[in-house]
This record gives C-alpha cells, structure tokens and sequence, in this order.
C-alpha cells in the first residue's frame, strides 16, 4: 500500500451489507509503533532468513566467490517536513534560496549464485541511515564494521560506484579479507593518468560482454595508487553495441567505455569475469532501488521519524527478501512462466484480503 490512508480505508471497509467492519489497527498507531521499533531486532530478522536461506543452499557463491555491492539512496525530499535526523542541502532557485531537507541510506545488496534449476535469489542484507556532516563512503564504512562480522563469510567481493574510489575504502576491506572493485572516474588521481598512459602504448585484446564486442585492457600489479595498502589492477572496457533508433527504427551503433579499479587478482578472476562483475554493480539500481520505490513504496514517509523511516525500510527489506525467495524457491519454474511478480505480489495480497473477509463474514451469509 502506498500510504497509511490507504490502510485506513481498508480498516473502516464495511463488508457487505453487514455493516460489519474489519478490525485493524489505525494509521497512527502503525506510524507510532515504526517509530517505536527496535532496528537491531528486524536487523537479526533479516539474517535470520539469509541464515535459513544459506543452510538450504539457495545462496550459492558465483564460481567460488561471494558477490555484494553497495550504493547510497536518497528516500525523499522535502521543502516542509523535517526531524532532527535530516540532511539539508540549499538549493539556488529563481525564486530564492531554499533549505532541502532529505533523509539518505547506503544499501547492502548481496548477489549469490542462481541455485540449480532457480533463479538467483538477490538479498537486501542491510542498510545504515547517513548522519548529518558525514559523507556516504564514512555511512559506507559504518554499515560494513556491522555487516561483516554478522556476515562473515556471505561475501568476498565489494562492488562500489566511482565515489567509493578512496583509499579508506580499499584499505577498510582489504583489512577486513574482502576485495574492492569500483569504477575510476578521477582523472586527477596518480592511478588514473599511470593508466591512461598505459592503454596508448598497450593494444587491447578482444572480448566479448553479452551482445557487445569488446577491448579489453587488464594491468595488474599497479603501485601508484601509494594510499591503497596493497597493488592495485585496473580493467578497461571499450564495448560497441547498436541500438534500434525509434525516429527512423534504424541501428545507431554506440559505444561504452568502463574504467574499474580492483584488488581482486588476475589469477583468481580472469578479464572476462572481472568484466561481468563490472557491469553487476547496477544491479543495485535495477532490482533494488527501482523495485524498492515503485512497487514497495519505500520513498514514502509514512512517519516523519529517523528510528520510523529506518524501520520501515528494514521492514520492506524483509518482505522484499522473503518475496523473491519464495518465488525463487516455493513457485515451480513452470507456474512463473509469463507471469510477473506483480502478478504473484496481487496473488498474495489477495489471500490476505481473504482472509480479511473471513474473519468479519457472518455465518449467515453464503461463501
Ligand atoms: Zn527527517
């Protein structure tokens, strides 16, 4: 449900002709309770499914190694409302300045291995709400001092945007036995112009990511990066695709361009993986946040609270977590065929609607 109001509809819902009314809990007290919530036990909730998950084998790694990546996300914005945990931001508007209020999480997604037969099962393992004054990579390294040693072994390697290309970063993991991989972006750093030079005088090999023909460039062994306390290995992929121009439904052809940086060694992980894990970091994106705001409501504040607004956001990472692996797991491949998650997601809320109806359904009345 997108709002409380809905939930308050579905509260006051008299059935039939019975006047009989569904007994629920008012949106206040939902908005009350959240804030009220205690994080670290939905927090044990979540590993206690990813404990339940890793024992039956439905999260296995990918060719011996275990996947995650993290990104920040702004939940929501406001000109109005605001709590003492909120960041602001000014903004230079025509009109005037304006002080922008917005609350801010890093996001903790692990990527395992599809079982066999299954689809692979994507887990929100946790999130860390950012604190006012401090920069993302900082909440970054606050949520892995928690995530790690509640998940020691669920992952060995960390993908990250360009802005976790810091040496805080690379040396918090390499401290910890995981490996780092961003994307280099900055082209004042020593690294970057070392490579830069680098790929002029060395001819590329040819590669291939899915549809997309491929140069690939792969130095490992790097030590101009002096912060970072071990050698670093830079991958460069220069991939040409074509895609279908609406206008005249002709083929443009276009080009990407991927710079990373890693620990993880040429010998552990060859050119071609190193390059799919690349491209794994907008997975993030594309099955967590966008499925997050647009089918979980998760950038609605149903209570302008911090401990409210975290709560809730754990809340739906548990419900986002069981989902999948139930479809994952419970849903034989067959039964899924052509049918979206939306579908199941309605299926679901169907039951429950059900089951709703029951329970306020006088006997008199026929099934
Ligand atoms: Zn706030």
């Amino acid at each position: 449900m997108g709002s409380l109001n809905a939930w308050e509809l579905v509260a006051g819902a008299r059935v039939g002709q019975t006047g009989l009314q569904v007994s629920t809990c008012s949106a206040d007290t939902i908005g009350r309770v959240q804030a009220r919530l205690d994080a670290g036990g939905l927090r044990q909730g979540i590993h206690h499914v990813y404990e339940h998950l890793k024992r039956n084998k439905a999260l296995p790694d990918v060719q011996g190694l275990g996947v995650a990546v993290l990104d920040g996300h702004e939940s929501h914005a406001s000109y109005l409302r605001h709590c003492p945990g909120c960041l602001q931001r000014t903004l230079h508007l025509e009109a005037g300045d304006r002080i922008q209020f917005y609350h801010r999480q890093v996001t903790l997604m692990l990527l395992p291995g599809a079982p066999p037969g299954r689809e692979a099962i994507r887990l929100l393992l946790d999130h860390e709400p950012q604190r006012v004054g401090e920069g993302e990579v900082e909440t970054a390294l606050r949520l892995l001092a928690r995530v790690i040693p509640a998940y020691p072994r669920a992952f060995d390697l960390l993908l990250a945007d360009a802005l976790y290309g810091s040496a805080s970063f690379f040396n918090f993991l390499l401290a910890h036995s995981k490996h780092a991989r961003v994307l280099l972006k900055d082209e004042r750093r020593d690294l970057y112009q070392d490579v830069a030079g680098l790929f002029d005088q060395v001819a590329p090999h040819p590669g291939r990511y899915r549809s997309r023909h491929c140069w690939w460039w792969d130095f490992s062994d790097l030590r101009s990066w002096a912060q970072v306390q071990a050698p670093v290995r830079v991958i460069r992929s220069l991939e040409t695709y074509s895609v279908r121009r609406q206008l005249d439904q002709r083929d443009a052809p276009q080009t990407s361009d991927w710079i990373w940086a890693t620990t993880l060694p040429a010998t552990q992980v060859p050119t071609e993986r190193a390059v799919g894990f690349g491209h794994q970091r907008w997975d993030i994106e594309n099955y967590g946040f966008n499925e997050l705001v647009n089918q979980w409501h998760s950038d609605h504040v149903f209570k302008h609270d911090s401990n409210a607004i975290e709560c809730f956001l754990l809340v739906v990472f548990l419900a986002y977590n069981i989902f999948h692996a139930f479809l994952a797991l419970h849903v034989k491949p067959a039964a899924r065929k052509g049918k979206t998650q939306v579908f199941w997601a309605r299926l679901i809320a169907a039951e429950l609607y059900g089951e709703l109806y029951k329970e306020v359904r006088p006997t008199r009345m026929p099934p």
